[in-house]
């Protein structure tokens, strides 16, 4: 349910139905039906051969030539990108270019020329292989790590480009495309990706990736569809199959039905009708049929996303996960650069609000950076704010980069995992020296900053009386809420059907929380992925909640739902909800109260009715 979930990867039960229903993750929203091209794999691409003892110094340079070249062709996407799809894209790429000399990978490849006297092409995937067992190693301990599942990823990117340089393969698989295509793959590098922009693709489906990998972020960035993450693409898809690709919900139909093809273009249609609603209706407020207005905000990761949410209609930024800074690195982030990319997403959204999260690390959310020690249960341990205290320095050092961005726009500041008074105490503390920090140093700042806190323990839900008078605001985590509520690990995808937000003991808490809000006056908003599902957003306005937070895709949707009901037909249906002590009960009342008025929506933007 949750977007930071790892989704099904595997065959949907409703297959055979509708098609072979296949299920990734999905990284970039849109629906589209085409044929399938899937794209083979460079590394088995050439004859694995061993050279004379003679030929070695001449192999050894013909590795070098290579990397110039493949360097010079990266070198070459990034200058384009950097003016088609912006800075961060491009950074990634010039990330390669230095990877490509890394002394891990080319001291293997050497030797293997020179010792194993294996011809550059075989050394270059022999060594990738074995960094890449090494890594898989560790990356499939329980405590599997995005840093290093991207660090493989880099890898694979790396070894394609030098065996294409050095098979003289072309630099762009996709020139060859003359319709309309989707292209599926076990991998596209970023510049692959980029390349897309200027072909005839509709749509693309990888093996590997996540949400946060960096073929996702330029997927996002360029607009195509694309569902990431799928294990079985490349044995389950053959060129020449239609697709259905839904980028929305992660799913991807092999050979659909004409009842599947029909409901997907359907979807893509009102998918970019509502795009194109956007352009005229991105600037008017989110308001109910009875005129009451309900703050829609998004939820981002990276600063380019910010440009993303003002497309979609956002009102603010209401949930900024700092910790994706800190991933993918080797080093802490510095103060100035923390400011850099604060400061550009608050310039975005200004006069907007941005409310920057410090960093959320731990759980399930590892970055290799800060050394954690390895726990029996990472979700109860050090996590969040209980880090942030542990590490002051780590800590000053983003508040203080938060405090400077302060300067720029409208920035709040909000602490994850509040689980006690004492924590929020002493992280008001730490805000105070970090602001007496900047005042020193003498940079500018606003005067004051709004300090929230996010619910998403429920020790913070029975106290919420109490932080209503100690925090400046509210946010309910309900990803989290759920998981220590219910006591359903959000990563353990086989519990998945029961960690649900429309259980009675949460919509209880969701109810408290609003109220002890309202009592003291402090705003109060829902980032959790419950904000974006169309019936929990219409539940959420009839318990009181007036501001939500979500991804910046489903703006328009919740918009459009929020249109068609009164906050008094919304008060109705939760106090029913209310009223019922099983989910089944809750999910019953909400389908008679809203579904069916917002059917369309619910089809258009995510095919058939799955509850958070
Ligand atoms: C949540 O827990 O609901 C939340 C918004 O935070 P995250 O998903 O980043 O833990
Ligand atoms: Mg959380």
């Amino acid at each position: 349910m949750s977007s930071s979930t790892a989704p099904p990867r595997s065959v949907a039960p409703d297959s055979t139905i509708r098609g072979l229903v296949l299920r990734g993750i999905a990284a970039s929203p849109g629906v589209t039906v085409g044929t399938a091209l899937v794209l083979g794999d460079a590394k088995n691409a050439f004859r694995r051969k061993h050279i004379h003892l003679s030929r070695t110094e001449d192999e050894v340079k013909r590795l070098y030539e290579a990397v110039e070249l493949a360097r010079a062709q990266i070198v070459q996407v990034s200058e384009s990108m950097q003016q088609t799809a912006g800075h961060e894209p491009a950074a990634i790429l010039d990330a390669y270019v230095a990877m490509l000399t890394d002394p891990l990978l080319m001291a293997r490849v050497e030797a293997k020329i020179r010792k194993d006297l294996m011809c550059a092409e075989w050394a270059v995937v022999a060594s990738s292989d074995e960094i890449l067992t090494l890594f898989a190693r560790k990356a499939n301990s329980p405590q599997a790590d995005t840093y290093l599942l991207e660090r493989r990823h880099d890898i694979e990117f790396v070894s394609d480009r030098l065996v294409r340089a050095l098979t003289g393969h072309s630099d762009r698989r996709l020139e060859n495309f003359t319709v309309p295509t989707v292209v599926i793959a076990r991998d596209l590098s970023p510049a692959d990706t980029a390349g897309m922009a200027k072909e005839p693709v509709l749509a693309f489906v990888t093996e590997i990736g996540t949400k946060t990998s960096h073929t996702a972020i330029m997927a996002r960035a360029l607009e195509l569809p694309a569902v990431v993450g799928l294990n079985d693409a490349l044995a389950m898809i053959r060129t020449g199959d239609t697709v259905i690709v839904d980028g929305l919900r992660g799913e991807v139909i092999v050979n659909p039905n004409d009842i599947a093809i029909e409901e997907a273009l359907a979807r893509s249609a009102r998918h970019m009708a509502f795009s194109r609603d956007l352009l005229s209706s991105r600037n008017e407020r989110a308001v109910t049929r009875c005129g009451v207005p309900v703050s829609l905000k998004a939820n981002i990761e990276l600063p380019a996303e910010a440009v993303l949410a003002l497309d979609h209609g956002a009102e603010g930024i209401g949930l900024y996960r700092t910790e994706f800074i800190y991933i993918d690195r080797t080093a802490m982030p510095t103060e100035d650069e923390q400011y850099e990319l604060y400061k550009s997403v608050v310039e975005t959204m200004a006069p907007r609000p941005v409310t920057l999260r410090t960093f959320d690390i731990g759980g399930d959310k590892f970055v290799s950076t800060f050394q954690l020690p390895s726990e029996m249960n990472p979700a109860l341990g050090l996590r969040a704010v209980r880090l942030a205290l542990r590490r002051p320095d780590v800590f000053l050092t983003q508040l203080r980069a938060m405090v400077r961005a302060s300067a720029h726009g409208d920035v709040r500041i909000m602490i994850p995992m509040i689980a006690s008074l004492g924590e929020l105490r002493d992280v008001r503390t730490l805000i105070a020296r970090a602001q007496a920090e900047v005042d020193l140093a003498g940079h500018a700042r606003a005067p004051h900053i709004p300090v929230g806190i996010m619910i998403e323990v429920p020790a913070a839900v029975m106290l919420a009386d109490v932080f209503a008078q100690h925090a400046d605001f509210f946010s309910v985590g309900t990803n989290d809420l759920v998981q220590y509520t219910l006591a359903v690990d959000r990563t353990n995808q086989s519990l998945a059907p029961l960690a649900t937000a429309f259980h009675p003991a949460i919509i209880r808490m969701l109810a408290l929380v609003q109220a002890a809000a309202e009592k003291h006056s402090r705003p109060v908003s829902l980032c959790g992925a419950m904000a974006s599902d169309p019936i929990a957003a219409l539940l959420l306005v009839g318990l009181g909640f007036r501001e939500l937070s979500m991804e910046s895709a489903a703006v328009p949707e919740i918009k459009a739902a929020l249109s068609r009901f009164s906050v008094d037909e919304c008060r109705e249906v939760a106090g029913l909800a209310l009223a019922c002590d099983e989910t089944s009960d809750i999910e019953e009342v909400l389908a008679v109260g809203f579904a069916v008025r917002i059917h369309d929506i619910l089809t258009g933007a995510s095919g058939e009715r799955t509850f958070v």
